[in-house]
């Protein structure tokens, strides 16, 4: 197909309108749809022009070039232009009444001659006739369809040699025409096929019934408006009738007597195929194959109604039969004799469009990867739009087609996403919790830093001027003890007002190797410890030495064990535990206590929040604890029960110290 290329293609696919369903893959007879990126792509090298991919698109995405402003601009131009139009017309051409209103309207667009493809039938007919009476021993292949001839030269080369070297009607008018109007005049073919289109040497423009029906349209041209006219000549004989006949050869057969079962006819992309392989094994030695890739022309691709088979098959012979009752034979005699001079024959341009196969051990090795480990894998399904998974597997390694068209695949891999996706989906609900959390508490911070930094002064100049009030003072005075009373307030103050800078991290760690183990000791000795509470202490540890602030984690621990104390009121035990990985030195405190309900885990570290009574906590100590910890670049975890039914209550503090800080 010369004119059309994959810059200028014939048939191809609007993208946004393709669902890819594969129906255009499982269709195609030759595998010209390419599966690339999720989309179906029409191969323009591959394609044979059979329309089969635009007539099974529920969807509309599968088009062919239109030619109608070309068609346009021919009728524009200086030279005369003859429409030559197919023979099956009368299927397409349905509410017209009467065939000279379709001439007329046709003149009324501006073909100055308009005439019948089926004067070339009968020659083509006639040359058919003298091929078998020459050559009765040799089968041949009839080359009317032009999709068929395509499909021979480039898929089945080896038989090329018995297509029959003859014009198709449609050429052999061509030459008709330009032989009686002229040889500059401008040819348009119009009919129901698209691959007529890349014809291109013998017709000036082709164009579909679907086409001149938009032409009619857009120059608002209808039967009730124009005045009824004649065809031009040559008029036919009994080539008009082919369409319903099933082909040429068929025709010729029921006139000239072939002998029963000599002429083969398939129609159809299934039988067509089918036809040449059993042609090509062999077996039908002896018949003619009258091919063709529509049901009889009337089924193509460039007609509007798809349907209709057996009401459209009658209005041509209705058409038919009125035409040849008032033939004219003597005129049609000297038409055919006068036009027997036009050389009819043709040559065919053979080249092998054939796939190499892939070998046998990559098309396993694809198919195991497809997951089809067993012959029972192998479910033949259809889905992908190949026959079988092998011929799937072929076509994912001649580059056509795509692993994910496999349906069984496709659903098996959704099914691991699924799995993968949950999982991060998890960890992704869990950081955005954490995230959730530091931001508060970060905002917090903000808050903290400035009330601190506001109340700090006062609270000096309280301490200050309270501290020289009692110089003054005699020590054993009421007034000195009120202002002491005063003065350990405010020293009270300020340490709420540290802590807060603490969380707020205003303040600065002092990293030195510490003795973490004498830490842990040492914080026993500054909590009050309760008779009926049991302290223990586990060091799985090697290395005592951590790089820490000492007084600042001395607070964290000794907060934690402050707040294990009292959420053990009746008595309990306190474990704390010092354990290390290669990274990391651990810290775990737990306790047997009350436990934090779910909802308050996630506000213990905000600075305030307590559960205790007035005057028993001030809700700093685990703000404090978690601006320290992350001073340290550390972690701290909670992990607590507060239903005695789910098991013991308790909660447990777990910090994780880096060790290379
Ligand atoms: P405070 O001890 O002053 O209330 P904290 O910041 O130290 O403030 O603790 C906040 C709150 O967290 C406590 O009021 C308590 O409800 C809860 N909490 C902390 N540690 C424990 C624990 N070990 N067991 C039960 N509840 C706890
Ligand atoms: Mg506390």
């Amino acid at each position: 197909m010369p004119k059309f290329s994959s810059e200028n293609p014939l048939v191809y696919t609007i993208k946004n309108l393709c669902k890819v369903c594969y129906t255009c893959v499982r269709e195609c007879p030759v595998k010209a749809i390419k599966i690339d990126n999720g989309q179906a792509e029409v191969i323009q090298e591959r394609c044979i022009a059979c329309g089969n991919c635009i007539q099974v698109c529920s969807q509309g995405a599968k088009v062919f070039f239109n030619s109608t402003d070309n068609v346009f601009d021919i009728i524009k131009s200086e030279e005369k232009t003859i429409a030559c139009i197919a023979p099956s017309f009368p299927a397409e051409f349905n509410e017209i009444d009467n065939y000279k209103q379709l001439v007329g309207m046709m003149r009324e667009i501006g073909f100055d001659y308009v005439t019948e493809v089926s004067f070339g039938a009968d020659l083509v007919a006639r040359e058919y006739k003298h091929i078998f009476d020459n050559n009765k021993s040799t089968p041949i292949i009839t080359s009317d369809c032009p999709a068929i001839v395509y499909y021979i030269e480039h898929y089945h080369p080896e038989i090329a040699n018995s297509l029959a070297p003859i014009l198709s009607p449609a050429m052999a008018m061509a030459k008709v025409v330009r032989k009686k109007y002229g040889a500059n005049t401008k040819v348009i073919f119009i009919g129901p096929c698209v691959a007529k289109k890349a014809e291109s040497d013998y017709f000036d423009e082709v164009i579909t019934f679907t086409e001149l029906k938009q032409m009619f349209v857009s120059q608002n041209i209808n039967h009730a408006n124009v005045k009824e006219s004649q065809f031009d000549g040559p008029h036919s004989g009994k080539g008009a009738i082919f369409p319903v006949n099933h082909g040429l050869l068929k025709s010729i057969n029921k006139t000239e007597g072939f002998e029963a079962g000599q002429v083969i006819t398939a129609e159809g992309k299934k039988k067509f195929k089918e036809a040449v392989k059993e042609f090509k094994q062999g077996a039908l030695k002896t018949q003619h194959l009258e091919l063709l890739s529509c049901d009889g022309c009337i089924q193509g691709p460039g007609m509007t109604d798809k349907g209709n088979l057996y009401a459209k098959r009658k209005n041509i012979f209705m058409y038919v039969k009125s035409k040849l009752e008032t033939l004219d034979e003597e005129t049609w005699q000297k038409d055919m004799q006068f036009f027997s001079d036009i050389d009819l024959s043709r040559n065919f341009e053979i080249i092998d469009r054939r796939l190499i196969k892939p070998d046998e051990k990559q098309i396993a090795a694809l198919l195991i990867k497809m997951g089809k480990t067993s012959p029972n894998d192998l479910l033949n399904c259809g889905t992908c739009g190949y026959d079988t998974c092998n011929e799937h597997a072929i076509a994912v390694l001649q580059g056509l087609a795509e692993q994910e068209m496999c349906l069984p695949f496709t659903i098996e891999e959704l099914h691991k996403s699924i799995k993968d996706l949950s999982v991060s989906n998890k960890i992704l609900a869990d950081t955005r919790q954490a995230l959730k959390q530091s931001e508060k508490l970060a905002s917090m911070g903000q808050v903290s830093a400035g009330i601190a930094h506001e109340l700090n002064n006062p609270l000096g100049i309280i301490t200050l001027y309270s501290s020289a009030l009692k110089d003054d003072l005699d020590v054993k005075s009421e007034v000195y003890q009120d202002i002491k009373i005063i003065d350990e307030q405010a020293e009270r103050c300020k340490n709420i007002v540290g802590g807060l800078l603490n969380f707020a991290r205003k303040n600065k760690v002092q990293l030195s190797d510490s003795n973490i183990t004498k830490l842990i000791e040492h914080s026993f000795d500054s909590i009050l410890k309760p008779k009926n509470i049991t302290i223990n202490f586990i060091n799985n540890i090697e290395n005592n030495i951590v790089k820490l602030d000492y007084d600042q984690m001395m607070q964290v621990i000794t907060n934690l064990e402050k707040n294990a104390i009292e959420a053990m009121p009746n008595g309990g035990r306190l474990l704390v535990e010092l354990s290390e990985t290669i990274k990391n030195v651990e810290i775990k405190i737990s306790d047997n206590g009350t436990g934090i309900s779910q909802e308050n885990l996630e506000k213990i570290f905000t600075p305030f929040f307590t559960t205790k009574i007035v005057g028993k906590g001030t809700g700093l100590g685990l703000s404090l604890v978690y601006g320290i910890i992350k001073m340290h670049k550390a972690k701290i975890n909670v992990k607590s029960n507060d239903k005695p039914e789910k098991g013991e209550t308790g909660t447990t503090f777990l910090i994780t110290i880096p060790k290379d800080l």
